[in-house]
């Protein structure tokens, strides 16, 4: 089938990419590159043969975007947006602009062009502060920042259509902490500055770029003090995505899973696990909570399970092990 992927040059799209050329899907990579560098595409490209088109745009383009539909793509992946907490309460208009406005861009093309199959990325910070944990997919729903805010806005905008249009199939992943790069260390995360998530940050004090990892909050009530996420390795995370076409490609409605591995893992046992994987000193220090940060999240992820038949496969040694091979080899991240 050929797939439309949006935002394929980042994270987690170069890595659903790989998996996507694996499976024999032929794709169309639309990415501006505003947070990633052409030598992903390439990278891509040399882990995994079969057809892929890259064209650098962007997603509010909606013109471009029916263009490239028109050309017999049956689906869209749509990863594309901005995804700092911390900036969307700086700059929200640029989130609101990106993620909301450039979603509805997209579905006005694939509305011109008859597509009917779209697989978003969520989040699991739709779920706000969850007030028990595992969390399901029908908990509340709540937003505490612009980032939070328009991916419940995305998600609502989705769902309405796909109850407006019955031939339209809406899967909504609602992906819980990605961590980890390809096992061939040739593709991973590549943060610009100074990293804001945990692995990343670990990551660069493991190499020396940042001295110590500031931990932050040791009173949580957790089983070492320090907050506890679920961690999922981006390729089991990836997997996902093609579990999700497979499932509902040409089913019409509208789907929501949760894709983590239903296990937390605290801070501490994540940079000790770090640790003893890259065999490096990784200093710390107890930091104030971080504003907005939630004790402890952690995915059911039994719906996927079932509906999809994806578990999350790779333990927290292959996501240290992994991130390591891949800071190891690209100290400096991509090459411009
Ligand atoms: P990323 O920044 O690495 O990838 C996003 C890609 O979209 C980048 O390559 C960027 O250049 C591109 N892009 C941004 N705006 C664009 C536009 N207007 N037009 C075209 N391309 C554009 O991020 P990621 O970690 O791979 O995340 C992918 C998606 O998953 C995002 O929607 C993000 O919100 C969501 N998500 C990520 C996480 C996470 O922790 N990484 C967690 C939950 C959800
Ligand atoms: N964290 C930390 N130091 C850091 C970055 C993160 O202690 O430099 C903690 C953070 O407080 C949270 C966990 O690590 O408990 C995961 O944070 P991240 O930003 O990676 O993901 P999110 O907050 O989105 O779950």
């Amino acid at each position: 089938m050929k797939i439309l992927i949006t935002g394929g040059a980042g994270y987690i799209g170069s890595h659903t990419c790989v998996e996507l050329l694996n499976a024999g899907h032929e794709l169309v990579v639309l990415d501006n590159l505003s947070n990633s560098k052409h030598a992903a595409i390439h990278r891509i490209r040399e882990l995994a043969a079969g057809p892929l088109e890259f064209v650098k745009g962007d997603i509010r383009d909606t013109s471009l975007v029916s263009n490239l539909l028109s050309q017999q793509c049956q689906a869209v992946i749509h990863f594309a947006g901005l995804k700092a907490v911390g900036e969307s309460t700086q700059i929200p208009a640029d989130y609101y602009e990106t993620n909301v406005s450039g979603t509805l861009s997209l579905a006005r093309a694939m509305d011109a062009t008859g597509v009917k199959t779209i697989v978003f990325s969520s989040s699991a910070t739709v779920y706000g502060d969850p007030s028990t944990v595992p969390i399901t997919e029908d908990f509340p729903l709540s937003a505490t920042n612009p980032y939070g805010w328009s991916k419940l806005m995305v998600e609502q905008i989705l769902s309405d259509l796909a109850q407006a249009d019955p031939k339209l199939s809406v899967t909504l992943l609602r992906y819980f902490n990605p961590v980890g790069a390809h096992p061939s260390g040739r593709i991973g995360e590549d943060p610009n500055g100074i990293p804001n998530n945990l692995m990343p940050y670990i990551s660069q004090v493991a190499i020396g770029k940042l001295p110590e990892l500031s931990v932050f909050g040791n009173d949580y009530p957790t089983r070492d003090g320090t907050g506890i996420r679920d961690y999922i390795h981006v390729v089991d995370l990836s997997l996902g995505h093609l579990a999700a076409l497979n499932a509902h490609h040409d089913q019409a409605g509208r789907y929501v899973y949760n894709l983590g591995t239903g296990h937390g893992v605290s801070v501490l046992e994540m940079r000790n696990a770090f640790a003893k994987a890259s065999e490096r000193e990784i200093p710390y220090r107890f930091a104030p909570r971080r504003p907005g940060d939630i004790a402890a999240c952690w995915a059911d992820p039994s719906l996927a399970n079932g509906a999809l038949n994806w578990r999350a496969e790779r333990g927290l040694l292959d996501m240290v092990s992994d991130a390591w091979k891949w800071q190891s080899m690209n100290p400096q991240g991509y090459p411009d």
